[in-house]
């Protein structure tokens, strides 16, 4: 059995005072809201923190607020997401996101700030210490080799929230909060293609609250590729959101990739082509193309990184086609029964 290592846990219950214990050693201390992630990494000892914060008591992070778009509390958990009706139907993207995180247990738990906070993966990091050692870790924990790439100075681990792409097609906003102040950023600037450094976001900061913005006539949604349909992470996903006029004009459109580098990739240029008429099929073909040069998947994760490549084409299709209002429920099925393969040409 896996044990936890010693730490200082402390449950603040005001966000400054969640800040001010950061602020008294960042380097060493660390937040802690559903920990469905951080604490399978401190068993592993991938992360080894003295102290903790714990969120769950700080009833300020739990709120769901809507006003000209909606703000999102850090603390929600996922499973109370999910359950939200205005959250379904205004940002549909973001629900199917988060509808595919882990398990029902998990989602009980885990929080959305603690999904976009999420550490990247790799198969030769994701495993317990023994088996890091015999490898002699590596450079992302305790080593100075990569082994996806013995010639690469950085860190690929890959990038494996859900909730992530999906807020950034839906063009989100987080606030970032210290003891001594806050930032409002742009979500897309709290990533770095890093597998180390992943985060922008200071050490002594806590995630409070994500903003999104009304978005009149947008429709979303998000497809993720994974082994297992009941529970996995996703190696492959796809978030896209469209403006559509009522006569199917595309007026606007946001492509995002996850689990394909280091950070969560927009590929919105790729939805140039499709604005300023309808979704055609030969529209739809010529976005999926642009969107998935972009990918580069690493040889540390699930399935071969060439066909995982190759899909991503394909799940741009299968993205833009609901977006333009085809019924695709039996794709789904077939996609977490596995029937993957030839779905499209
Ligand atoms: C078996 C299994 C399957 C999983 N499958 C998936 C999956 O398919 N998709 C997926 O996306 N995830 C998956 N996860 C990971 C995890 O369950 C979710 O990502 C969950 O949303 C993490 O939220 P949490 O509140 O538990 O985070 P925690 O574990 O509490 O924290 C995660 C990280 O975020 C930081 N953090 C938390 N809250 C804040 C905050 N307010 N401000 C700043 N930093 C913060 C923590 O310090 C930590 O670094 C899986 C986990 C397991 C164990
Ligand atoms: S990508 Fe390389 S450095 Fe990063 S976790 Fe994997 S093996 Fe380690």
């Amino acid at each position: 059995m896996m044990r936890l290592p010693r730490f200082a846990y402390h449950a603040p219950r005001s966000v400054q005072e969640a800040a001010d214990l950061l602020a008294a050693a960042p380097g060493e201390t660390m937040l802690v809201a559903g920990g469905t992630d951080l604490l399978p990494n401190m068993k592993r000892r991938q992360q080894v923190p003295a102290t903790l914060v714990g969120l769950r008591q700080v009833s300020e992070l739990q709120q769901i607020a809507n006003g000209d778009g909606v703000t999102i509390g850090s603390g929600v958990t996922l499973a109370r997401l999910v359950n939200h009706a205005g959250v379904r139907t205004a940002y549909t993207g973001l629900w199917q996101a988060a509808a595919q995180v882990a398990t029902p247990h998990l989602r009980n738990m885990g929080t959305i700030g603690g999904n976009l906070c999420l550490d990247t993966r790799c198969n030769y990091y994701d495993q317990n210490y023994e088996w890091r050692k015999a490898i002699d870790f590596c450079l992302k924990k305790d080593g100075s080799t990569c082994w996806v790439a013995t010639s690469s100075r950085k860190c690929l681990a890959v990038s494996s929230t859900d909730t992530a792409p999906a807020l950034l097609a839906l063009g989100a906003a987080i606030t970032l909060v210290r003891a001594d102040g806050a930032r409002e950023i742009a979500l897309a600037d709290l990533y770095r293609n890093d597998g180390i450094q992943y985060l922008t976001r200071r050490p002594d900061e806590v995630l409070t609250t994500i903003r999104l913005p009304r978005l009149e006539g947008w429709r979303s949604t998000y497809w993720k590729l994974r082994r297992r349909g009941a529970f996995d992470f996703p190696v492959l996903s796809v978030a896209a959101a469209a403006k559509i006029a009522r006569d199917g004009t595309v007026e606007d459109a946001c492509i995002v990739l996850g689990a394909v580098a280091s950070c969560p990739i927009d590929v919105t240029a790729a939805g140039d082509v499709l604005v300023g008429g309808p979704l055609t099929d030969g529209a739809i073909a010529r976005a999926a193309d642009a969107a998935s040069k972009p990918a580069r998947p690493m040889d540390n994760t699930d399935f071969s990184l060439v066909w995982r490549k190759r899909v991503t084409r394909d799940f741009v299709t299968y993205a833009l086609r609901e977006l333009r209002g085809d019924d695709v429920r039996d794709l789904r099925r077939r996609i977490a029964r596995q029937e993957l393969l030839g779905i499209v040409s």
